[in-house]
């Protein structure tokens, strides 16, 4: 049988929020590996890069130029029997690279049974009946939105903003602030209970304004945040890290507005954490939670799916109606939105890769269909040994250089390299690169499935 290590040709879409050019780092990564007919375009927004077996934009093996998804068909053993019985001879996910120039339309991802219901009333904008739970882990520094901010800054910044306050009305606002006063950070779960549905009720009101009022609070909004930034929403007690200063805030808006102007997204703004996340951190989330990426690099790995339902920041079709009424709003600090890693127990580092502090490091989202690895190899001669995993996996390069290997077949691996790694194959990655002058970090990240263990796992619900 044929060595399970194909190095992949994976392409890149252009939707307008990607970055310019060079400047995006999926674009820099689909170039290394293009077909004959790709070159990057200098005014051109590049923001996708997917790896996988989506019918939208199938990878393909670099040497026989037949797509992933054909050659996984034609051999089961590549993604293990388990899995292409569970999710019909495909790969359970979707790895992707996102390079964020303006931001992302405000969403959430239906569950699965909701996903059912949406495609089969509307396929034409749920195209699939699939849930589509997301793992973010930045590659550059990140800015985002995600789940409902702790109800004391909503409190905060109903009270802070003039024209936040107006645009959701007096009533709604006094009734929200009534119902969790004293309540914020309850416990009980019937208090909690209660504040949810306050929650709900007050952001629904705010998602039903009209373009005209919405129109007339962005005017007011935007002249406090030029006229006195250092002073925007600011008040006793401005929450930290929300960002961190009225100042900041008042960019962010003024930058946020100038990419969607008049949008009502401006305003769920104060509703939402706002998350930053240096290289290596990552979150997760599940379905129905509410979410919008603002800038950055990234990889993300999800369920193979396309179901979107949008309310905001998006020239796209907005489902308002379907999106407030599937939303958990849950609410909780934005620690608790992040996914931590933990130490990758089935690699084995040698010498100079554990003493350079190399590490191996798992991202392990509560569902079956995805985990990721990310990979430091600090130095050359730094080398990891994974033990062979039940299922299939893809690997991509996103800084230095060097080899991987499974059993005799040997390939040359540097940024933006993608390769498919079939189920149960051991595989070994090196940096190779410089000298001692120049010594690089070789980083990879590596999505799999493997459901040992995950049987009695819930489908992401
Ligand atoms: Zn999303």
């Amino acid at each position: 049988m044929q060595v399970p290590l194909l190095r992949l040709q994976c392409g890149v879409n252009s939707y307008d929020w990607g970055k310019i050019g060079q400047e995006s780092a999926a674009a820099r990564f689909a170039a290394t590996t293009a077909a004959p007919d790709f070159s990057i375009e200098a005014e051109k927004p590049y923001a996708e890069l997917w790896m996988g077996t989506h019918p939208s934009l199938p990878s393909k093996d670099v040497e026989t130029q037949r797509t992933l998804l054909d050659l996984v068909q034609d051999n089961q053993a590549l993604i293990s029997t388990e899995v292409s019985e569970r999710y019909g001879g495909k790969l359970p996910f979707l790895f992707k690279v996102l390079s964020i120039q303006k931001a992302l339309s405000i969403q959430a991802h239906p569950n699965k049974k909701l996903a059912e219901q949406l495609h089969a009333k509307d396929s034409r904008n749920y195209p699939d009946d699939n849930h589509k739970p997301e793992m973010t882990i930045a590659v550059t520094p990140f800015e985002g939105l995600c789940g409902f901010r702790p109800l004391t800054e909503i409190v905060y910044f109903l009270n802070a903003l003039k024209p936040l306050r107006e645009l959701v009305g007096e009533e709604a606002a006094s009734q929200f602030e009534n119902a969790v006063k004293g309540a914020e950070d309850s416990e009980d779960s019937d208090v909690k209970q209660k504040n949810k549905d306050a929650l709900r009720a007050v952001f629904n009101t705010l998602m039903q304004s009209t373009p005209e009022k919405i129109e007339a609070a962005t005017k007011d909004t935007i002249a406090a945040a030029e006229s006195s930034p250092e002073t925007f929403a600011a008040s006793n007690g401005f929450p930290v890290g929300s960002p961190s200063s009225p100042t900041e805030l008042a960019a962010i808006i003024r930058r946020l507005n100038g990419q969607f102007p008049n949008d009502i997204g401006l305003f769920v703004f104060f509703f939402l954490n706002f998350v930053t996340m240096e290289p290596g951190e990552a979150m997760f989330l599940k379905a129905d939670d509410i979410h919008a990426y603002i800038s950055g690099d990234i990889i993300e790995c999800m369920a193979s799916s396309d179901n979107v339902v949008r309310a905001g920041f998006t020239p796209k079709f907005k489902d308002v109606e379907t999106l407030t009424n599937m939303l958990t709003y849950s609410y909780a600090p934005i620690e608790e939105q992040k996914l931590e890693p933990v130490d990758y127990p089935y690699a084995v580092l040698n010498v100079p890769a554990y003493s350079s502090g190399s590490s191996c490091l798992l991202y392990d989202p509560p569902i079956e269909e995805f985990s990721v690895v990310k990979t430091d190899l600090n130095r050359t001669g730094a080398k990891a040994t994974f033990d062979g995993l039940a299922g299939p996996s893809i690997l991509i390069c996103t800084g230095g250089k060097g080899k991987i290997r499974v059993a005799n077949k040997s390939e040359e691996i540097k940024e933006g390299y993608v390769f498919f790694i079939g189920a149960t194959a051991e595989c070994i990655i090196e940096n190779t690169d410089g000298g001692e002058e120049d010594e690089r970090i070789f980083t990879t990240f590596r999505a799999f499935c493997d459901l040992t263990g995950k049987e009695d796992m819930a489908n992401g619900n």
